[in-house]
């Protein structure tokens, strides 16, 4: 068996079944995301846009891609045909943008509210009161292309396992309060997607239902050799 194959059931036996795994795949060829394919995942993580159309054609057309990184707003256009979920909806104005592509082409678009939970500055995503006044305004419940389907977050960078259980904590509970008082009736709000190679056990004992998880699989990312 391949390194990514044992990788990779290695980390099933640790996850329970109803935990969605979403591999991340930035930085790696081709080659190996069609490996951690033919194990049966499905759904890939990529962060760049440029990236992920230059492999996305490379490989099966039924794999689920996901963005989960900061996504410009003039780069919609380029994702909204085929991407499964943006993971990284930070502003309004974006999700605006993603509804209008969205309506040109008849497709409604997955969306995941990325919020700010960490303590760098760097970053991105929403915080509660930006949401709560996104979510009551009319402009919100004219969006007909996109379907907000839970939320996503980071937590700090640190080995300091108390702090990033206290985010995680706090993301599950704002997905609770989001659920609560505007989602309740949406069978399409159900996700938190946190946890990375780092963190995915302590995402898992805080209600996370999809981990993204990118080295665990592939290996540690190389720096140098990032592509363009
Ligand atoms: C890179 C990345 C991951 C995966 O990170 P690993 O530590 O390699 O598992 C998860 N989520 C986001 C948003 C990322 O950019």
């Amino acid at each position: 068996m391949s390194d990514i194959a044992s990788n990779i059931r290695l980390l099933k036996q640790q996850i329970p079944q109803s935990v969605k795994l979403v591999a991340v795949s930035k930085t790696r060829p081709a080659n190996d995301i069609l490996e951690a394919y033919n194990t049966g995942l499905k759904y890939f993580g990529e962060n760049r846009v440029q990236e992920l159309l230059s492999k996305k054609d490379l490989l099966p057309p039924d794999i689920e891609w996901h963005l989960i990184g900061h996504l410009q707003t003039n780069k919609v256009k380029y994702v909204v045909t085929f991407i499964s979920m943006i993971q990284s909806v930070d502003t309004f104005r974006l999700l605006k943008t993603i509804n209008s592509e969205a309506h040109k082409i008849g497709r409604i678009v997955d969306c995941l509210l990325q919020i700010h939970i960490a303590e760098e500055e760097t970053k991105f995503g929403f915080n509660m009161a930006e949401i709560d006044e996104m979510v009551r305004s009319v402009e919100f419940s004219e969006l007909k292309y996109i379907r907000i389907c839970g939320v996503m977050g980071m937590a700090t960078f640190t080995d300091d396992s108390l702090q990033v259980q206290k985010e995680f904590r706090y993301l599950a509970d704002c997905f609770n309060d989001l659920k609560r008082n505007y989602f309740k009736d949406s069978e399409f709000f159900r996700e938190i997607s946190m946890g990375m190679s780092g963190d995915y056990m302590t995402a898992i004992r805080e209600g996370t239902t999809m981990i993204r998880i990118g080295s665990l699989i592939f290996g540690e990312r190389s720096k140098q050799n990032k592509p363009a």
